[in-house]
């Protein structure tokens, strides 16, 4: 969709943010305008604040949508999430390597098909949208057709995208196997068409330890070296098997953690998928790479994989980089209300301290954007920042509506949108500041 050079403007209660929520007192950290107004132009946010303050300064042409009752956020950002596994979501039965065998390798094998790709990317990023997402970390197969697919459609839709080529080569099925060369000539290929291609951008992605040998994790750095702002994205301590898998491959290495890090593949660019059994040392190493870690809370607890410790992780002392990650075809939403909800859980389980609702939207939006190095372009409501928004409705279901109906402020449906809100809760989506997505 071409970025319409037309100055829009949207108004209704919005949140962003202006600190870090587990840096400062989480409310101090939140800046909440009942009655604002954003203003955009050619894809971007030029102004906002109180609308009384703004409507005077705004010509009378230019089209205002009103969302009375609603909470308008930045759009969200998924950090770890498969395309090619969304016809495979909920099989049931296993634990994560023999899930990988029994439903995701098989159904990963059709992505040889270009259009067949094409249409499961096209399929996967209005879903996203529908929920609200705006930006996300994507794995594609083993196959350059599927990330030529998944970036055309990304394209046609304007939306901000990260995602690479799966590098796989051992320890796979024959038709999903690549060559450590083959893998370092595709993925020259791919960086040169697509990174930094309108809102486009290349990660290098090994699937994970177990499927790719050392000579293939070292091509995988060198390629990191020759394009240093290319990201990188991999699976990283999410299950006791494939720990024990990679301590076998590996004997040499520290920690799995040290498996990428001998091969150049962590840095401040790097997001790493789960981490559920990392030590000390690895939290210290991840804080000082300036990494992300991507918690995938509905994937952890339907693989039955673990319990992430949030709280560990980002230790104020030596804090490491959390996004939120959906992880379907393993997770069981593309919601990040859903997994938001699920975090919070989550980190009952895990240990004492409880995630907020603040610190949930900040992980999902502005927080994830920091991680990723996006933070001066999406992330946040604020002049020159990208206009990706989703705007939330509070009251979308009979549940909800009673819930927030005793709220005070935006700032007290946040906990009640986040457990108990999905799909259903967005109203609208806007990318480049033109509405993509609008709830029926
Ligand atoms: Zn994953």
């Amino acid at each position: 969709m071409p970025v319409s050079s037309a100055k829009t403007a949207i108004r209704g209660c919005y949140i962003t943010f202006k600190d870090n929520p587990f840096m400062v007192a989480p409310e101090e950290s939140l800046s909440i305008e009942e009655d604002g107004l954003i203003i955009m132009e050619a894809g971007r946010i030029t102004d906002c604040g109180p609308y009384a303050a703004l409507a005077s300064k705004l010509d009378k042409a230019v089209l205002v949508m009103h969302y009375p009752d609603s909470i308008i956020s930045a759009g969200f950002i998924d950090t770890h999430v498969h395309y090619p596994q969304m016809p495979a979501i909920a099989s049931w039965g296993q634990q994560l390597l023999p899930w990988l065998e029994q439903y995701i390798f098989p159904t990963e094998a059709n992505f040889d098909n270009s259009a067949y790709a094409e249409a499961v990317a096209s399929a996967f990023l209005d879903e996203l949208l529908r929920n609200g997402t705006t930006t996300a970390a994507v794995y594609c197969t083993v196959h350059a057709q599927s990330v030529d697919a998944f970036f055309r459609q990304s394209e046609k839709r304007g939306t901000r995208m990260i995602a690479g080529k799966v590098l796989m080569d051992r320890n796979a099925p024959d038709n999903l196997r690549d060559t450590a060369k083959s893998g370092y000539d595709d993925l020259t290929a791919l960086i040169q068409r697509w990174h930094n291609k309108g809102r486009q951008l290349y990660a290098v992605t090994p699937r994970f330890a177990i499927t790719s040998t050392p000579e293939q994790l070292e091509m995988a750095g060198d390629l990191l070296t020759r394009h240093p702002d290319v990201f990188m994205q991999t699976h990283l301590a999410e299950n006791m098997d494939e720990m024990k898998a990679v301590s076998s491959l590996f004997p040499d290495s520290a920690s799995y953690l040290d498996v990428y890090a001998q091969a150049g593949l962590v840095g401040a660019r790097s997001i790493f998928g789960h981490g559920i059994y990392l030590q000390e040392t690895d939290f210290q190493h991840c804080h000082h790479a300036g990494c992300t870690l991507a918690h995938c809370p509905t994937s952890n607890l339907f693989l039955g994989s673990g319990l992430f410790k949030l709280f560990d992780a980002i230790r104020s002392d030596r804090p490491v980089h959390v996004g939120l990650g959906t992880d379907v075809g393993a997770g069981t939403t593309l919601s990040m209300l859903g997994t938001m909800g699920e975090a919070y859980k989550v980190s009952l389980m895990a240990g004492a301290e409880r995630l907020q609702a603040i610190q949930a939207f900040w992980l999902a939006t502005a927080g994830a954007a920091e991680a990723l190095k996006l933070d001066t372009k999406i992330g946040r409501i604020a002049p020159g920042m990208e206009a990706d928004l989703c705007i939330l409705d509070p009251a979308a279901t009979p549940v909800l509506a009673q819930r927030t109906a005793h709220c005070q402020t935006a700032q007290d449906m946040l906990f009640p949108l986040m457990i108990l809100g999905d799909d259903r809760s967005v109203k609208a989506t806007l990318v480049n500041g033109q509405a993509v997505y609008e709830r029926p």
